[in-house]
């Protein structure tokens, strides 16, 4: 019997990584030679979750055919997206959560898709159709792929099955679903590696507002108070900003991604206009913007009214 590669998409998210490593822990148990590997290294989150369950980064891969010719895709399915030599290996199996495109095989395949938030939820019924026991790592991988793609079930994307899949998964890895899930998400976040400059660049744009040239910058986190705590660097390194580049005005929205609210912080002139746009009154620099995510459709509309 051939050897079988089990893979999710390039640039690799947790599920894609996390599905792979499942599917092909489920396979070997069905007497395939099966190994997981991944089409590129994994995040900081994925790093996270594979260092808490001490589960082995997938080897990463360039090419399938070099080593063998069958294979089995997991959280893809668009060529595109696919190794590069794709369209000359032998596609076994597909288990994914996304649209159906540009995708053709010569021979007979298992395909399964649903349209649930996350490919390990649907690997988990696999699981329990072949009547196999997850053990607690693959739990935990399974259960972290589900938390990434569903944002700890804040995504409109999230079904009731993947909660259910999660919680399911949490009992058998014995995690805190909250705690680690909080825990993951900020490890995906990972401010606390970037420098401040790195920070109010990640994400920057200028707008002409008036007669006055604003920087808008914005970071994501699950932890608004993290970000803070160094509020003083992060005010220094903007008024050299304003002078350097000549903005009137920096805004760095900080968005909590798990309750869709965002911290301002304000440096600049005029920021009186600031707090008419949001009616808030800025303290110490900040101002708490409630229920704000999108610069382009909350952040810069108010600002330019009342410029
Ligand atoms: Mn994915
Ligand atoms: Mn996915």
């Amino acid at each position: 019997m051939s050897k079988v590669l089990v893979f999710g998409h390039q640039n690799p998210d947790t599920d894609a990584i996390g599905a792979a490593i499942s599917y092909a822990a489920l396979q070997r148990e069905l007497g395939m030679d099966a190994e997981a590997v991944a089409l590129g290294e994994p995040n900081e989150e994925t790093k996270y979750a594979l260092d808490y369950f001490h589960l082995q980064a997938p080897r990463v891969i360039e090419k399938v055919t070099d080593e063998t010719q069958d294979v089995m895709l997991v959280d893809h399915n668009e060529f595109q997206q696919s190794v590069s030599d794709i369209a000359e290996a032998t596609i076994l199996s597909v288990v994914d959560h996304h649209r159906i495109a540009n995708f053709e095989t010569a021979s007979p395949l298992y395909y399964r898709a649903e349209p649930v938030g996350c490919t390990s939820t649907i690997i988990l019924k696999l699981y329990k159709e072949k009547d196999i026991a997850v053990v607690p790592e693959i739990a935990g991988i399974m259960l972290s792929a589900i938390i990434s793609d569903t944002l700890l079930f804040k995504s409109p994307t999230c079904t009731p099955e993947d909660e259910a899949a999660c919680h399911e998964l949490a009992k058998i890895a014995n995690v805190d679903l909250k705690t680690y899930g909080l825990d993951l998400l900020k490890a995906g976040t990972n401010l606390e590696n970037k420098s401040i400059e790195e920070l109010l660049d990640l994400d920057a744009k200028s707008f002409t507002m008036g007669d006055k040239t604003v920087r808008i910058a914005q970071v994501n986190t699950v932890d608004i108070e993290e970000v803070l705590t160094r509020q003083f660097d992060l005010e220094t390194a903007m008024e050299k900003l304003n002078l350097e580049n000549s903005y009137d005005l920096f805004l760095l929205v900080i968005t909590n991604i798990l309750d869709s609210n965002s911290e301002l912080l304000a440096i600049g002139d005029p920021v009186d206009k600031v707090e008419e746009a949001f009616d808030v009154s800025l303290d110490k620099n900040r101002a708490f913007l409630k229920g704000v995510v999108s610069r382009k459709k909350q952040v810069v509309p108010p600002l330019q009214n009342v410029f």
